[in-house]
């Protein structure tokens, strides 16, 4: 993996480095994949899918320095919340040199984000989440938006008056009562705060009738179902149910009724997932590579074929043209302009085109072995098929760029 880049300065790759030794001294990718492929119901309880997390592994990352690098310094964490670039080139090391580790890491970190930026969460909620998370290596964090029935409505956001958004929180005093359910939410079950977005005006647009709370899941009244997916991460997705869930407003981290607002401003984050998956294909890019030039047929490597060669080659362009185009955003969000979201919307299509063409060439490549288990190209192809579309498919990522073109 090439980490002189532009985009990277000494201490940029220094944090890589660091990455990169743990992973290599900590991080077995086989025993990750058969954690993400041990068989979960969806009755799973909370404990079941704690029982099921590395916990081992993420507290080595703490001793490391690395489960904590997007915490502020002032409680002992790396400080790196705005450094898009440090955060992403980690997350790509940790998805090259750990595969699913870089989801595993990366999560929190991307809440974390949020929370740091966010103008509005006071700081003594920012104590509380904080100082849970340095002190509890099982603190994990989650964020929650879309719903059974509104899951594109909640980001597009569709704006009818009263139609987005079935969760609701209702005042009461100096708190809120919410009644509702959420629908697929990355690592929910296992966080001990899920940052929400949830309709507090039940007749408005969502886009100024949503308020977003920092959630602790050891509210009462709050029950998960697991979202059993083909190709299981590691971290578990979940369903959550709200049941007069009361929830003081000092937890509330946004104006009311500009919750959705906040929400979006955390887009520049999720270019860190785009990282991960990046750096975890070029494992994968490698992997078939390697194959296609050990594997004999027509007497020779089947490389040397030229049908093969030219797919090997196609992917490793493809792959980096992704890979700069996400550095380039992450770069950008680094600026202090505002953040133009027009190369994330085309980030988020061109790296989900990519990322299908390298399955499409991967499965011509390996012939009969793509789809054997003994490959961890099976399990990435599971895992990313399972994944693909959370957040937002690639083409609606273009509807989105589309209108902001038009404006
Ligand atoms: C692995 C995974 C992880 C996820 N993690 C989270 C999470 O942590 N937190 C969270 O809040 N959510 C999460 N989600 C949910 C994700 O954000 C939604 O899946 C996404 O918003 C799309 O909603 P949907 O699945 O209901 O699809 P739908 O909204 O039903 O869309 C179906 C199709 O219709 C198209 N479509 C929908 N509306 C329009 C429109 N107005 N114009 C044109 N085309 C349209 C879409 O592009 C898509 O092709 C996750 C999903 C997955 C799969």
């Amino acid at each position: 993996m090439d980490w002189n880049l532009p985009y990277l300065n000494d201490e940029h790759k220094g944090l890589v480095m660091l990455m990169k030794e743990f992973c290599e001294r900590e991080v077995d990718i086989k025993a990750l994949n058969e954690i993400g492929d041990q068989p979960m119901s969806i009755h799973s309880t909370r404990e079941d899918v704690m029982a099921r997390m590395p916990w081992d592994l993420i507290s080595k990352a703490h001793d490391a320095g690395l489960r904590q690098l997007a915490t502020p310094e002032e409680y002992g964490g790396g400080g790196y919340a705005r450094d898009h670039l440090a955060l992403g080139a980690c997350a790509e090391a940790a998805g090259y040199y750990g595969g699913e580790f870089a989801r595993l890491i990366a999560i929190p970190w991307k809440h974390t984000c949020t929370l740091v930026t966010s103008p509005y969460a006071s700081k003594e909620v920012k104590d509380e989440m904080f100082s849970h998370f340095m002190e509890n290596r099982k603190a994990y964090f989650a964020s929650s938006a879309s719903e059974a029935n509104h899951g594109s409505d909640y980001t597009f956001p569709y704006d009818e008056p009263g139609k987005t958004g079935m969760l609701f929180a209702r005042r009461d005093g100096d708190d809120w009562i919410l009644n509702g359910d959420k629908q697929w939410c990355e690592g929910a079950c296992i966080s001990a705060y899920v940052l929400l977005t949830i309709r507090t005006d039940p007749t408005g647009p969502i886009s100024k009738s949503a308020t977003q709370f920092a959630f602790p899941t050891s509210t009462p009244g709050w029950t998960i179902r697991i979202n059993d997916m083909m190709g299981n991460e590691i971290v578990p997705n979940s369903q959550q149910h709200f049941e007069n869930c009361r929830l003081p407003d000092r937890y509330r981290i946004s104006p009311v009724g500009e919750g959705l607002t906040i929400h979006r401003g955390a887009m520049a984050f999720l270019a860190l997932y785009h990282h991960g998956w990046i750096g975890w294909a070029r494992r994968v890019w490698e992997e078939i590579k390697e194959y296609a030039k050990t594997r004999i047929q027509g007497g020779r490597p089947i490389i040397e074929h030229n049908n093969v060669g030219m797919m090997i080659g196609e992917a490793d362009a493809l792959l980096r043209s992704a890979r700069l185009f996400n550095y380039q955003y992450s770069w950008e969000c680094c600026q202090p302009e505002q953040i133009n979201p027009l190369p994330f919307y085309y980030g988020t299509w061109y790296f989900k085109k990519v990322l299908t063409r390298l399955m499409e060439i991967g499965l011509d490549v390996y012939g009969g072995m793509g789809p054997q288990k003994e490959l961890t190209f099976e399990h990435w192809i599971r895992v990313h098929l399972s994944l693909f579309h959370g957040g937002s498919t690639g083409t609606f990522a273009l509807v989105k760029a589309a209108r902001v073109l038009g404006q």
